[in-house]
């Protein structure tokens, strides 16, 4: 289906509003004209919620997390850039393998499963895109995502 992403990425954003309000950690989104994609939005959701639960649980009050949407070459550019604890460059390598969760005790306390992000990557792949991480341990981290946009 052919997505506004605009009205789709503010939706996600007001879905998790109150969480980040809660917290105190803020949340932009850096849009700065119209783009559309083909996608399943009921699995971009899972996507965007999966990465915004991640980078509000990783962060710490008064720090921000980015959403931002560029266009580069024909693809479009989405990044998530938290201000969080960031991930060691040690454990980076394993961040995508199902039941990986970085410090298992640190983790433990925030709770989740560690099926986050296997099932993003496998979202946005099967939706011809791809997705990366920049992390750097107590800095912060930024997970791009490449999609090609819908005609
Ligand atoms: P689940 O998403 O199933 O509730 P989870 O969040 O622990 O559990 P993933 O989302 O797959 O699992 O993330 C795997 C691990 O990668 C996390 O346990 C965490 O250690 C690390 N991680 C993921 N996102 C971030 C982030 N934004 N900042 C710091 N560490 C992160
Ligand atoms: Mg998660």
């Amino acid at each position: 289906k052919r997505v506004n992403l605009n009205l789709f990425l503010n939706r996600m954003v007001s879905k998790v509003k109150s969480l980040f309000d809660e917290k105190k950690v803020g949340l932009q989104l850096m849009i700065n004209r119209e783009f559309h994609l083909n996608l399943d939005e009921n699995r971009f959701e899972q996507v965007f919620i999966n990465l915004l639960d991640n980078a509000l649980k990783y962060s710490e009050s008064n720090t921000n997390v980015y959403i931002n949407v560029n266009k580069i070459n024909k693809q479009i550019h989405i990044s998530i850039t938290d201000e969080g604890e960031g991930i060691s460059e040690r454990e980076l390598p394993y961040i995508w393998d199902r039941l990986y969760r970085v410090d298992k005790s640190r983790s433990r306390a925030t709770g989740g499963s560690g099926l986050g992000l296997p099932i993003v990557k496998e979202i946005i792949e099967r939706h011809g895109g791809q997705i990366t991480i920049n992390s750097k341990l107590g800095k912060g981290t930024t997970f791009n995502i490449f999609l090609e946009e819908g005609k």
